[in-house]
């Protein structure tokens, strides 16, 4: 079978495949195509494809007519067009936020896998795109806090006097999250973090935060190591539970979700309002509606003295790795498609059963077709 990597379009500086894995592709009995250029934003040459296996096409249309094609983004405009009937496209599609791509893919009669709905079962560890493109945000988010703040992150006992450590807060304590624990204690912040799930808290402690108690009148656990969403009177409590850590914070970062929801919005521009001139608060979530009040998408607000980002795309910003990780979760996912090259898809399989979102003209996820119909209507 022939695999097809494009070049993803400008704002995405990550590649599908890097070369590492086009080798064990190769080994495995697959031919790759790669777009002339499609590894350059992430430092990975076309020379490097080449003598790794890799046929290099300049023409983008031969490596949409593979019989698998591997991106990272969701296709676009002509892109659908240019799929075979019966190809396979793994990549992420966003397919409860925009179930109308897959209904396009459905339309070409392609099996498509969205890579954000493989479980965070373990047996799918080593395909779980979803954690291994968070934990490099969570990552980033605060390397752009640390870039952001007017202060030190750790402690100094200089000539010129001693500087206390940054307060950083993270809320939300899911993969993301607990990588920002770690990268901020790395840097030497004091650390406070909060998750509605409590069995996070040994997590948290065991990256040296504090985790921060929030009596909330009702569980927040949900099923499968997922959130569940707060009664408005819970999430009220919540507000004021948090609103003195954020007080005392020079730094905040948001990361909580609960899946195929609309983010929860935690921070309130009172709660901004009480946080000391030159404090930064990054919004992970600002591209699922936000959990901080008045945060956009890809846009520095000022509040105030307190600013806010709101990156939506920070693996992008650390390509390289983001790229060899995530090609990494593609490899596990052929070559669980494809034992030893042979190619045998199970559709009843637990993982396939759940990020496989059409095949052969059917929609086959279940919230994905419920969120078409409401799409539509
Ligand atoms: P995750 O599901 O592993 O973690 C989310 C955490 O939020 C969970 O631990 C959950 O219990 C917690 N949570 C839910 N509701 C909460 C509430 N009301 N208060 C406190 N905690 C709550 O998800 P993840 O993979 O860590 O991703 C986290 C967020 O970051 C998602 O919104 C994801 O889309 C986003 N993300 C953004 C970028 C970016 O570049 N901006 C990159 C990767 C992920």
């Amino acid at each position: 079978m022939i695999i097809g990597v494009p070049k993803e379009s400008l704002s995405d500086s990550r590649v599908a495949l890097v070369p590492e894995s086009v080798k064990k592709l190769v080994r495995l009995s697959f031919e790759v195509v790669i777009e002339k250029g499609a590894g350059e934003r992430a430092f990975f040459s076309d020379e490097e494809y080449a003598a790794a296996g890799a046929k290099i096409a300049s023409d983008s249309a031969a490596v949409w007519n593979s019989d698998i094609v591997l991106k990272v983004a969701p296709p676009e405009g002509a892109d659908f067009g240019q799929l075979k009937t019966g190809a396979v496209f793994a990549g992420f599609l966003a397919p409860l936020a925009d179930p109308t791509r897959v209904q396009k893919l459905n339309d070409r009669k392609v099996t498509a896998i969205a890579m954000e709905l493989v479980p965070r079962t373990t047996r799918a560890q080593s395909m779980d795109a979803l954690s291994s493109q968070a934990n490099v945000g969570g990552y980033k988010a605060v390397l752009l806090a640390a870039g952001k703040l007017g202060k030190y992150f750790p402690m100094l006992t200089t000539a010129a006097g001693t500087v206390p450590p940054a307060k950083v807060l993270i809320i939300g304590a899911g993969v993301a999250g607990l990588q920002a624990i770690a990268t901020a204690r790395r840097l030497g912040a004091v650390v406070e973090a909060y998750d509605v799930r409590p069995e996070v808290k040994e997590q948290v402690q065991s990256l040296g935060a504090k985790y921060v108690e929030a009596d909330l009148g009702e569980s927040g656990a949900g099923t499968g190591g997922y959130a569940k969403e707060l009664s408005d009177e819970a999430k009220v409590k919540l507000q004021q539970a948090l609103a003195d850590r954020v007080a005392a914070s020079d730094v905040v970062i948001t990361t909580a979700q609960v899946p195929g929801k609309k983010a929860p919005r935690i921070i309130t521009v009172q709660m901004l309002n009480r946080m000391k001139p030159g404090s930064v608060v990054v919004d992970m979530a600002a591209g699922q509606g936000g959990n901080v009040e008045g945060s956009a998408p890809d846009t520095e607000v000022q509040v105030g003295g307190v600013l806010l980002l709101g990156p939506t795309n920070l693996p992008s910003t650390t390509p390289t790795h983001a790229s060899q990780l995530y090609s990494r979760n593609l490899l596990a996912l052929l070559e669980y498609l494809a034992p030893k090259g042979a190619w045998k898809l199970d559709l009843t399989d637990p993982i396939m059963s759940e990020c496989v979102v059409c095949h052969a003209g059917e929609i086959r996820n279940t919230r994905v077709k419920a969120a078409l119909s409401s799409y539509i209507v």
